[in-house]
């Protein structure tokens, strides 16, 4: 079997300006960024105002295995299959960080004959937006660090300064770091550490903001730390708005690539979907809105955490309400959700599906509870047998819902045909009566038990102490009426990782909040959410290498 990586280079790219001419742009609108990546300018923004906005169809998933499902594979394939269909679509997705790139998830590019090009390019260093991201991110931590030593005319704590430093890779080693140290020239001494990157709340902000000018207004906001009188202390005040701006001025335009079959796919931002929201930006979003009939997009891990996130925070961010959900659900995540142990996921277990099968049904009243219609694509693998696969779309069936066999993954847009009517069809057919889980008004903690109670199916919310005398402050703070963010694990509806399937009866505790006041949300962290992660053992990154003339080797 080839891998990824084989496909995509035996595949043939078309010239950026060849699929910017089938956008119908004229060389104004964007930025040659080599041969096949493209920045798309902020005046076509302005010059597309009055066109009507494409429909956006938002792919989300049952609760994952570490591997992933297929999201970003099915969001590329259902594009290319909807172009098949003479649908003008465009694809809009995250950007992948070197982090799981170099250690242990592979690319997000996705994969087999559904990929984005240049994939090795997505997959390393692409537009330098995740660079501009880092320095912006350290910067701030530069100038909050002189601004102490330089006589600290804010009163700034510095054991109070929450905002951390930032490097796009896993390395547990920076977690907790002492700077300052050498003496009164060299500074203040005080506890930091480094998160990774896409943690940072500079990539939530640059994935939310809608112009040059929101951007600004969200960065200006920023509370990086409290005073020694407990007063949240933002980036306004330190003046550093300005300079930030400027170092994600290029960052923040959108970038244009092509899929295997030439569909045009913007690819920007991105986020961590546990401590942020998991979702391309909005300027993606709303471009792909304006350039074509159709945008699919999708949000990270499973409908519980990312598309709880795209439909309740990056909505409202973005001005948009979707039309319509893809749902992946995968054999082998059923199987978990089933009780079966990673190892034997490859073999056929119907009676592991019937079992796990309630993890999709959570799911689908999950979109439901949205008033959104839905198709549930089944991502077919290699191994699934014809039995599960029979079970599986019997089920949907039975429960009355729209299902497609997608094989996007073999077939490129070809097995994709089948979802690509349905979701018109749901779409076209499907009254949206879209509502979000719970007003902007309501309290903190009251949004929070909404979203345990109705995304997760928790009984309640048990609040710490300490996230309970968060509550308070935040209100007093003014905060109150922020969306919040949850940080929950991916593997398990629940906020015990080992919980598979359906739990039920089950308590969400909430540790901790932290307050991302430039994004514009409050975290509820709930279990341990690591920030910056660690190298696995053998890292994927020991399979990496250059060839001859310089193409890529071993990137999955
Ligand atoms: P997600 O977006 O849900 O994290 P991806 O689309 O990135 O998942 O896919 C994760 C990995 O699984 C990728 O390496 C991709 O090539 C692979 N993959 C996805 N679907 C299939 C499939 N149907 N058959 C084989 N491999 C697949």
């Amino acid at each position: 079997m080839k891998s990824d990586i084989q496909i995509a280079q035996e595949a043939t790219m078309k010239p950026i300006a060849s699929i910017a001419e089938q956008l119908n742009l004229s060389t104004k609108d964007w930025e040659p960024y080599g041969h096949y990546k493209a920045k798309l300018s902020y005046s076509l923004m302005e010059d597309l105002e009055e066109k009507p906005d494409g429909k956006v169809v938002l792919v989300t998933a049952i609760n994952p295995t570490p591997a992933g499902e297929g999201k970003s594979t099915v969001t590329v394939g259902l594009g290319q299959a909807m172009n098949q269909i003479q649908k003008q679509t465009i694809i809009a997705l995250r950007e992948p960080s070197l982090g799981p790139t170099m250690g242990i998830k592979g690319g997000a590019a996705g994969g087999g004959y559904s990929q984005v090009l240049p994939m090795e390019d997505i997959n390393l260093h692409f537009t330098g937006d995740i660079h501009a991201i880092t320095t912006a991110n350290n910067a701030l931590s530069a100038f909050i660090d002189n601004h102490i030593h330089q006589s600290n005319e804010l009163n700034i704590d510095a054991r109070k300064v929450g905002w951390k430093r930032v490097v796009d890779l896993n390395d547990r080693a920076l977690r907790e770091v002492i700077v300052g140290l050498g003496g009164p020239k060299r500074g203040v001494p005080r506890e930091d550490g480094f998160n990774i990157t896409v943690a940072s709340e500079i990539m939530a902000i640059l994935c939310l903001a809608s112009s040059l000018d929101d951007l600004k207004k969200r960065l200006s906001e920023i509370v990086f730390g409290y005073t020694y009188d407990d007063q949240p202390v933002t980036v306004r005040e330190l003046k550093m708005e300005g300079a930030l701006t400027l170092l994600l001025k290029d960052a923040l335009k959108p970038n244009l690539v092509q899929t295997m079959e030439h569909t045009p796919a913007i690819i920007h931002g991105g986020p961590f979907a546990n401590i942020a929201h998991g979702c391309n930006s909005v300027m993606a979003t709303n471009y792909a809105r304006k350039l074509g009939e159709y945008v699919i997009t999708e949000a990270g891990f499973g409908a519980d955490l990312g598309a709880e996130k795209f439909l309740n925070i990056k909505t409202r961010a973005g001005g948009f309400e979707p039309d319509a959900v893809v749902l992946v659900a995968t054999a082998r995540a059923l199987k978990m959700h089933g009780g079966v142990p990673k190892g034997d996921l490859k073999l056929e277990n119907v009676e592991a599906l019937k079992a796990g099968i309630a993890n999709l049904k959570k799911h689908m009243e999950t979109l439901e509870s949205f008033g959104l219609p839905y198709v549930i694509a089944i991502n077919r693998f290699e191994t699934d047998s014809e039995a599960e696969l029979q079970f599986i779309e019997e089920w949907c069936k039975q429960q009355g819902a729209s299902v497609a066999l997608t094989e996007v993954w073999a077939k490129g847009g070809q097995g994709g045909i089948d979802l690509a009517y349905k979701v018109v069809d749901a779409i076209d057919k499907g009254k949206t009566s879209f509502r979000h889980t719970y007003e902007l008004t309501d309290s903190l903690e009251t949004k929070i038990t909404k979203v345990a109670t109705v995304i997760y199916g928790a009984r309640n919310v048990e609040f710490s102490s300490k996230a309970k005398q968060q509550l308070q402050q935040y209100a007093e703070n003014g905060w109150g009426d922020l969306p919040v963010c949850m940080a929950k694990t991916p593997a398990s509806l629940s906020d015990d990782p080992t919980k598979y399937g359906r739990p039920t009866d089950f308590t969400i505790t909430v540790r901790e909040l932290s307050a991302s006041v430039g994004a514009g949300f409050i975290v509820a962290l709930t279990g341990d959410v690591l920030t910056m992660p660690g190298l696995p053992k053998s890292p994927a990154a020991l399979n990496m290498d250059v060839g001859e003339n310089g193409e890529a080797l071993g990137l999955f």
